[in-house]
C-alpha cells in the first residue's frame, strides 16, 4: 500500500465517522459516545487504550521501537447552539446544559473534524510503522470549551501514566481555505480571562425612578465603556479585544429591576497587557457603580482563564519543513496571532516541552475562487461563518485529507524512523 493510498483510504473511512459525529455532539465533560467510538476505534487499530481520563478522555498509545514520544491532541466537545447550516448530517439534538436547561448541541467548532482527522492519523501511523519510530501518543481530550479538560487529564495522572512527551501537536480548523493550513510562531492564540460582573442596584416601580437605583442604566454605561478599554488604554500594535457576551437584567417594562449581570470574555497574547486590561476592566466597573449611587459594590468573578497558546519557534521551523517535504500541494501560510483561546498550550507547559498548534483549513476552497491577492482572501475569510455560528461548518474534504496528511507529517517529523 503507498503512503497516498493509506491516507486515502483512511479518509475514506472516516468521513461517515465524521458525518456521524456531527450529528450527535456532545457538550464538555459528556462525551461519553464520542470516546467510545474514539476508544473502539484506536483498540481495533492496536493502539493501547485508556478511557476516563481526566472525566471523558481517552488515551491510546503506540510503541512502535525506541524512540521520542510525540503527544497528538484532539479535543471532542460540542457547543450548546442550535445548528443552521441545513446539512443532511446536521445536528437535531438536545442535551442538559450547565445550569440543568435544555439546550440545543451543535459541534460548532469542528472539534468532530479534530477528532476524527486524529482517527485518521491514528491508521496511517498503525498501518505504516516503517516510517516512523518511538512513542506516539493520542490524546482525545474533553472539555476545550470549557477550557478544563488540559488540565483535569493532567490532574488526572497524565503523563505518570503514560509518560512525558518530547512535544506537543495539534490543529484546530478554521475558515481559512481547505488545503490550507496555518502556523504562527510565537504567540499563537491568546490568553482569555472570562468575568461574571453583578452590578446592584434597588429595584422599584418603572414610574418612580428617584426611589431606584436602576441596574439597566448602570449596565449599559459599564458596557458603552468598558469598549474605551481596548481603543484608549492599549497601544495599537498590542492585540487585545473585550466582549461583553452577556447581559441581563429585569422582567418587564414597568419594573426596575435590583441587579444586572454581565459575562465578559478577555484576550490578550501578552501578560503585560492583560494586566492593563484586566485593572482597566475591574477600574471601570466599580466606578461605573459608584457613578449610579450603587448601594453597594459589584461582584466581580473570575469564571474561566487559559494561557496563551505560545508555539516554539524553532519546534514550528521543523514542523513546518516537514510539512514542506511531505506535503507538497498543502500552502503552509502564517495567519498571524489568533484571538481565539485554546487550552492545548496546557499539555505543553505541564510537560515543558514545545508546543506546535497550526490552523487547519475548513471553507470550501470554491468560495475563495477569483480571490486575486491577501487583502481579497481576508475579506472572502471575514464574510464566512466563524467557528461558533450556527451556520459554520467545515467541508469534509479537503478539509478531511489534510488534516489527516498534516498530523502524520508533524508525528513523523518528531519520531523520524533515522536518528
Ligand atoms: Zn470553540
Ligand atoms: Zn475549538
Amino acid at each position: 500500500m503507498t503512503e497516498a493510498n493509506a491516507v486515502q483510504d483512511a479518509a475514506r473511512d472516516l468521513a461517515p465517522v465524521y458525518r456521524d459525529l456531527h450529528a450527535h455532539p456532545e457538550l464538555a465533560f459528556q462525551e461519553t459516545r464520542t470516546a467510545a467510538i474514539v476508544a473502539d476505534r484506536l483498540r481495533a487499530l492496536g493502539y493501547d487504550t485508556t478511557t476516563g481520563i481526566g472525566g471523558t478522555g481517552v488515551v491510546g498509545i503506540l510503541r512502535n521501537g525506541d524512540g521520542p514520544t510525540a503527544l497528538l491532541r484532539a479535543d471532542m466537545d460540542a457547543l450548546p447552539v442550535r445548528e443552521e447550516t441545513g446539512l443532511p448530517y446536521a445536528s437535531t439534538a438536545q442535551g442538559l446544559g450547565g445550569d440543568g436547561q435544555d439546550v440545543p448541541l451543535m459541534h460548532a467548532c469542528g472539534h468532530d473534524m479534530h477528532v476524527a482527522c486524529l482517527l485518521g492519523a491514528a491508521a496511517v501511523l498503525a498501518a505504516d510503522r516503517s516510517a516512523w519510530r518511538g512513542t506516539a501518543l493520542l490524546v482525545f481530550q474533553p472539555a476545550e470549551e470549557i477550557g478544563e479538560g488540559a488540565q483535569a487529564m493532567i490532574d488526572d495522572g497524565l503523563y505518570d501514566r503514560f509518560g512525558t512527551p518530547a512535544v506537543v501537536l495539534g490543529q484546530h480548523v478554521a475558515p481559512i481555505p481547505a488545503g490550507v493550513l496555518g502556523l504562527h510562531p510565537g504567540a499563537a492564540f491568546a490568553a482569555m480571562d472570562s468575568l461574571h460582573v453583578v452590578l446592584h442596584g434597588r429595584g422599584g416601580h418603572g414610574s418612580r425612578p428617584e426611589a431606584t437605583v436602576d441596574p439597566v442604566f448602570m449596565a449599559a454605561a459599564t458596557v458603552m465603556r468598558l469598549q474605551g478599554v481596548v481603543s484608549r488604554e492599549v497601544a495599537g500594535g498590542a492585540t487585545a479585544v473585550v466582549t461583553v457576551g452577556a447581559l441581563h437584567a429585569g422582567t418587564k417594562g414597568n419594573i426596575i429591576a435590583d441587579r444586572a449581570d454581565l459575562h465578559l470574555s478577555i484576550r490578550t497574547s501578552d501578560p503585560a497587557v492583560r494586566d492593563t486590561v484586566m485593572a482597566a476592566v475591574e477600574r471601570i466597573v466599580r466606578a461605573e457603580a459608584a457613578a449610579s449611587g450603587a448601594p453597594r459594590e459589584p461582584d466581580i468573578t473570575p469564571t474561566e482563564s487559559l494561557p496563551a497558546v505560545r508555539n516554539d519557534p524553532a519546534a514550528c521551523a521543523r514542523t513546518r519543513d516537514g510539512f514542506a517535504a511531505d506535503l507538497g500541494s498543502v500552502l503552509v501560510v502564517d495567519p498571524g496571532p489568533v484571538t481565539g483561546s485554546e487550552d492545548v498550550g496546557i499539555f505543553a507547559d505541564a510537560a515543558g516541552v514545545p508546543c506546535v498548534y497550526w490552523l487547519l483549513g475548513g471553507a470550501d476552497p470554491q468560495a475563495f475562487a477569483g480571490a486575486q491577492d491577501m487583502q481579497a482572501l481576508e475579506r472572502i475569510v471575514q464574510s464566512l461563518p466563524s467557528n461558533h455560528s450556527p451556520q459554520y461548518a467545515p467541508v469534509i474534504e479537503p478539509t478531511l485529507t489534510t488534516g489527516i496528511n498534516a498530523l502524520v507529517s508533524a508525528a513523523r517529523t518528531w519520531m523520524p524512523a533515522s536518528g
